[in-house]
């Protein structure tokens, strides 16, 4: 079953990493998962009770150790942050 959340909120859900990105429902493997992937360093963050865990201890890395964000990744509003620059 999958993680049933309020659009309005998954908004303004960010990930707690370094990159504040938007967050997804389910997995790049499960889209069904209990969980929310981050679209740009694609930790997976579990939601336990219909509860997002956005904790970066609890988060589980991608095996891959990132994703591409060139596949999939294209409705994605990436542009938000526009901190590019290093
Ligand atoms: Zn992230």
């Amino acid at each position: 079953m999958a993680v049933e959340l309020d659009p309005r909120l998954l908004e303004i859900l960010a990930c707690p990493s370094a990159d504040h990105a938007p967050l997804r429902v389910g997995t790049p493997d499960n889209p069904d998962a209990q969980a929310l992937t981050c679209t740009a360093c694609g930790r997976q963050y579990p939601v336990v009770d219909g509860v997002p865990v956005l904790l970066v201890d609890e988060a589980v890395m991608p095996p891959d150790g990132g994703i591409d964000t060139s596949d999939g990744g294209s409705d994605v509003r990436a542009m938000d942050g526009a901190t590019s620059e290093p």
